[in-house]
């Protein structure tokens, strides 16, 4: 007989996020990934995915993971240090890093591993990491695995960071200063000039995480460090292959001297298997479109605007965004809950996201523009979200 007394616990703490209003929906996606899906049986507007560019459903990604199954089979099998390390990862790793910028890349299973495998590889118990209040849960979790002490500065807040530099700098063998790139639930902008030019006056490492940058900012979505023109400037990039990508896996992109090391060091790259063949194929293909043309980010970039655009002069709150990423931020964690299902109804997907995803008191629907979608689209999310916005007094 299992724990009771566990199960019982567990269940009232269950009863808890229900009454708070913190139990998530989770939603069946019973279509393939576009600008209409099916969820739920129900045909709707998505305006959920990270889909930036549309890969998600991407014919020529498509037939590039069949193309790669039909040649090299499904899974490596084994970790990449044993034998799980095939072309296709070798070819992958080559050309993000031209992509990038980057002198090599090192590819894991997914951006969240990235960020476990890189920050205990690089810092330990005598190092001290200066981490932004509202970094990715990734690598937060990087950061206590690694035992170094944890500093958090102000959100974007660089005055903070200098300060605190200032303080704890001398304490401790290396700095690690590290941000988002893009704040995934703000759509801000992390303020990456100035914080390299502070890590520098302190002798810091500084690692940014461009898991909503990649195929967004910069020329042809090559990311932050690109946006900024800081080429050299950064000591790693993270990325990941699930959001604009479409697909799945994760990299960090650096010097020859810290991908060579990582090889040998970082944990999730020697215990845990290889990304497999379709995936690997797929990424590959994806980096290819993106070298050869800017279309897709441009398209992105006008949907976006021009959505944000309307839904500024409806009197929503669209908080701090400064990329595709549009926050459309109500404040009451119920009301956020409605508003969405509402909008479900309506035949628009758009979740809500409430603590602690979000602080308390700043719930929010995260309206995801992709370059797939079309004015129509736009239009009639529009028309929708102003719609019930005014049923329940939101505007
Ligand atoms: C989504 C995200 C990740 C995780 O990436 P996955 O590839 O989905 O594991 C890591 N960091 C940031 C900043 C993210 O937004």
């Amino acid at each position: 007989m299992a724990n009771q007394k566990f199960l019982e616990e567990i269940k009232a703490e269950i009863e808890n996020l229900k009454e708070a209003g913190l139990y998530v929906n989770i939603r069946t996606v019973e279509s393939a990934v576009s600008a209409w899906m099916v969820v739920d049986g129900k045909r709707v507007l998505n305006l959920t995915s990270n889909n930036y560019l549309g890969f998600a459903n991407e014919p020529r990604l498509r037939e590039a993971a069949k193309r790669a199954l039909d040649e090299y089979g499904i899974g490596p099998a084994a970790v990449r240090t044993i034998s799980g390390t095939m072309s296709l990862h070798l070819i992958l790793e080559k050309l993000l890093a031209e992509f990038k910028g980057a002198e090599a890349v090192i590819s894991y299973q997914s951006g969240f591993k990235a960020n476990l495998s890189v920050i205990p590889s690089i810092v330990s118990r005598e190092d001290g990491i200066f981490s932004d209040e509202l970094n990715h849960a990734s690598i937060i979790d990087g950061c206590r695995l690694s035992r170094a002490e944890i500093i958090r500065y102000a959100h974007t807040d660089v005055d903070d960071l200098r300060k605190k530099l200032a303080e704890n700098r001398h304490r401790f063998r290396r700095a690690l200063v590290v941000t988002d790139g893009v704040f995934s639930m703000d759509g801000d902008i992390a303020p990456l000039p100035e914080i390299v030019k502070v890590a520098k006056e302190y002798d810091a490492i500084v690692m940014v995480d461009d898991a909503h940058g990649e195929g967004v900012l910069g020329r042809g979505g090559r990311g932050i460090v690109d946006h900024f023109d800081l080429h050299g400037e950064v000591d790693i990039e993270i990325g990941t292959l699930s959001k604009a990508f479409g697909v799945v896996g994760g990299y960090a992109a650096s010097s020859s001297i810290l991908v060579d090391y990582l090889r040998q060091k970082s944990r999730p790259f020697l215990f845990s298997s290889a990304m497999t063949v379709p995936d690997t194929a797929a990424c590959i293909e994806a980096v290819k479109i993106l070298q050869e043309s800017e279309d897709r980010v441009k398209r992105l970039w006008e949907n976006a605007n021009y959505f944000k655009k309307k839904m500024k002069e409806a009197g929503f709150n669209t908080w701090k965004s400064q990329t595709p990423i549009t926050p459309i931020v109500i404040g009451d964690e119920k009301k956020t809950q409605e508003f969405s299902r509402r909008l479900f109804d309506e035949g628009i997907f758009v979740q809500a996201i409430v603590y602690p995803t979000v602080p308390k008191g700043t719930a929010r629907v995260r309206v995801m523009i992709s370059a797939i979608h079309t004015k129509e689209d736009l239009d009639f999310a529009a028309e929708k979200f102003i719609k019930v916005g005014q049923e329940l007094g939101i505007i």
